[in-house]
């Protein structure tokens, strides 16, 4: 039945499926790219259907949200949350409320999230959720009732031991606060059912700061592995959430110099740095809950370029912090010219297709989201394991481990990555993390 693994029938199948998903295509066009020639190496996988199952989530439960706004409106969004896969471990994955959110968006990150986990080294499966609901503009008590009614629904399908939600976009601190508070309400259990949480009720340290944090060690690590370093090059980073902040904070520390942040309405170019003083402007100004990027410009007197990403600003070394596909081919031919000389992904998918297969081509150092993000998740999957224990590590522990975790996420990249002299690191994360989930598939016979 799976005798013919070529690419285009595989795609063409998986197309016919879930038709119109275009950002699930994408994702699984990426890994099946690299995996289908390993699996063809080893055919156990192909006879069980293995890259055909992974690609097709254990469940959807998709719901419908009704709330009731400040004027006293009912107002009506959709739920939704893509259980992917559990062979090595709970369902673990993000929560995101935005405009933007599909199936196809879910689905994408759902699977995204499949390589990720496995690559963390940490006993995790995945799962992704969220709403189109929109968290701009609402008040917090617009959005503490969103969150309780989208809670009370989604309580039936998650659990400490079954399916374990956290934040993305649109899903912070607040929002992780009041979902927690209604499932404890609901089930009257106090488990680590999200995470993300606060510190006062099981949260961890350094989860806000983990995933920036992650990317900054993923760069590092590629470059070291080319006996070169961030120290004394320039920095572009798009976003300026938690992953852009903390991600430049750690830049920082490393030695580079960030010249770049941005939100929907444009970026800010600092050619003086945006140094540790200036970052804490601008978390000040995220606890406000506003984009305002363009404040910074007002603050510092540097330039605000509105409605563009920051991609033509020369530099060494590219962050992609913000959303998917926020890199084209275009933006990718532009930082080359420019002297970019290595990309690694804060944000999930942010760059096509087109742009990687050229980055790689011009042998630019490539870090993909699925492994140089995953520092986010991998302190989740250390929250779940502190709740467990009943006790909290300190931030020097919780660092240390942070650090080994992307370490050897590199290096598992690098056993499965070399292409004729350059790194893959796509194809690397892709391979080391297929092999953890499929090795557990196998093992559990036709389920
Ligand atoms: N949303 C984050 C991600 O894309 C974190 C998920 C989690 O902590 O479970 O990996």
């Amino acid at each position: 039945m799976y005798s013919d693994l070529s690419l285009d029938h595989f795609m063409e199948g998986l197309r016919k499926r879930n038709p119109g998903e275009r950002e699930f295509h994408q994702a699984v066009y990426e890994v099946a790219k690299s995996v289908i020639p390993f699996i063809k190496e080893n055919p156990k996988y192909q006879q069980a259907g293995i890259l055909q199952r992974m690609t097709e989530p254990d469940r959807t439960i998709i719901f419908r949200v009704v709330w009731e706004d400040d004027q006293g409106n009912y107002r009506i969004n959709r739920g939704c949350r893509v259980q992917f896969n559990n062979a090595i471990g709970p369902y673990k994955g993000g929560l995101r409320f935005h405009p933007s959110v599909n199936l196809s968006i879910l689905k994408f990150l759902g699977f995204e999230q499949t390589f990720k986990n496995s690559l963390t080294t940490l006993p995790m499966g995945a799962g992704k959720g969220g709403s189109d609901f929109n968290v701009k503009g609402k008040s917090d008590a617009e959005v503490m009732r969103f969150c309780q009614v989208f809670m009370t629904e989604l309580s039936h399908h998650i659990g400490a031991n079954t399916d374990v939600p956290a934040g993305d976009i649109g899903v912070g601190a607040r929002e992780i606060s009041y979902m927690f508070g209604q499932y404890k309400r609901l089930k009257r259990e106090f488990t680590g059912v999200l995470t993300g949480k606060a510190l006062e009720f099981g949260g961890s340290l350094i989860r806000t700061e983990a995933t920036g944090y992650g990317n900054a060690y993923f760069m590092e690590e590629m470059l070291k592995h080319q006996d070169k370093s961030v120290e004394g090059k320039t920095c572009v980073v798009s976003g300026s959430g938690n992953v852009a902040l903390y991600c430049a904070e750690k830049l920082n520390q490393l030695g580079g110099k960030v010249v770049t942040l941005s939100d929907s309405s444009g970026f800010i170019h600092d050619p003086d740095g945006i140094d540790e003083e200036k970052l804490a402007f601008l978390k000040q100004l995220k606890m406000v809950r506003r984009e305002r990027i363009i404040e910074y410009a007002k603050k510092f007197s540097c330039e605000f370029y509105k409605g563009k990403r920051p991609w033509s600003i020369p530099c060494d070394l590219a962050f992609p912090c913000a959303t998917q596909n926020e890199i084209n081919l275009s933006d990718a031919k532009v930082l080359v010219s420019n002297g970019c000389k290595a990309l690694s992904e804060g944000a999930n998918m942010p760059t096509t297709i087109e742009a990687i297969q050229y980055l790689q081509q011009q042998k630019l150092l490539f870090g993909p989201g699925k492994a140089a993000n995953a520092g986010g998740v991998a302190i989740s999957g250390l929250e779940m394991s502190q709740n467990s224990l009943r006790l909290s590590w300190t931030v020097d522990e919780l660092e240390k481990r942070l650090q080994n975790i992307m370490k050897n996420i590199h290096r598992q990249c690098v056993e499965f990555g070399d292409s004729d002299g350059y790194m893959n690191y796509v194809k690397g994360a892709n391979i080391a993390g297929f092999k953890k989930v499929a090795d557990a598939m196998l093992a559990y016979g036709v389920i």
